[in-house]
């Protein structure tokens, strides 16, 4: 993935990295580090609680990430915890383009009149690297595809707070499974993400994430552990994905097998795009 001047790079690489992309660390009581969580009511094992929709900023503006699903009441509690402090909302941002994030966008745009900015679409889509106006140094937005591959995080500079979205989430993992999902892009994802100084990760769902990098390695290592068994699996032969899944995923819920394979399935499409595995027919083999 090209980057664009501005965005984050690698510090333990030695490459150089923009003052404005990686800001000093601050205390968490610093001006403007304060945010608010409005979780909408649509709970589930996908979406844990419900969505959490963000505000941000104290002076008369606020940002909100991610609106939620499409759910008037929702709004309603968005605008109210917005209007309480004396605050418009001045900026609408979207992680991705799932109804659980997006649904409730529209609406919110129609009753503020603020712009509502996600990458790939609408009037004026995001950039890779773009710094957006608000309190606390400004928001820079990090396209983090993999979950889903029109998806962003919003890298709020003086807290160095994470909004993640659904590259991380506050309990278990990401969904990462074709056509959508790319296993590729989402572990560079969150390789790159690995790079910035983060206090906190404020995710799509769940609750706060308080030791930020020690969670990345988390997810980075439970990825690698899963290829590592699927090449093992490979080793005896071609395979399907359900076999592969079977091996895998010992004791497999039934309803969670179509999940699991689309799991699976990202971690072959990968390997084959690396040349460490390729196609025979329906199986997969190493390369
Ligand atoms: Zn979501």
């Amino acid at each position: 993935m090209a980057r664009p001047p501005g965005t984050p790079r690698s510090r333990r690489r030695g490459r150089p990295i923009s003052a404005e992309a990686v800001s000093p660390r601050r205390e968490p009581g610093a001006p403007g580090g304060g945010f608010e969580v409005i979780t909408a009511a649509n709970p589930s094992p996908y979406t844990l609680a419900g969505t959490n929709t963000y505000l941000i900023g104290r002076s008369g503006e606020a940002v909100v990430i991610d609106p939620g699903p499409e759910d008037p009441a929702h709004v309603a509690r968005v605008l109210n915890r917005a209007g309480a402090s004396g605050r418009r909302v001045a900026l609408i941002l979207v992680s991705h383009g799932h109804s659980d994030h997006l649904g409730a966008a529209d609406r919110l745009e129609r009753e503020t009149g603020a712009p509502l900015r996600r990458w790939g679409a609408g009037a004026n889509p995001l950039r890779d690297g773009e710094l957006l106006p608000a309190d606390g140094g400004g928001v820079r937005v990090v396209y983090t595809p993999g979950h889903a591959q029109d998806h962003v995080v919003f890298y709020w500079i003086g807290p160095a707070v994470l909004f993640s979205g659904d590259l991380l989430l506050g309990t278990g993992t990401v969904q990462v499974t074709p056509p959508g999902g790319s296993m590729r892009d989402y572990l560079h994802s969150l390789e790159r993400v690995a790079t910035l100084t983060l206090t906190l990760i404020a995710p799509g769902h769940g609750p706060v994430i308080r030791d930020p990098r020690t969670r990345i390695e988390e997810y980075l290592a439970r990825r690698r552990e899963r290829e590592r068994q699927i090449l093992e699996a490979l080793a005896a032969g071609p395979r399907s994905v359900a076999d592969l899944a079977d091996a895998i995923y010992a004791g497999l819920d039934p309803r969670l097998r179509g999940a699991a394979e689309g799991t699976v399935l990202a971690h072959l499409e990968k390997l084959v795009a690396e040349g460490r595995a390729r196609r025979v027919g329906g199986n997969f083999a190493p390369a």
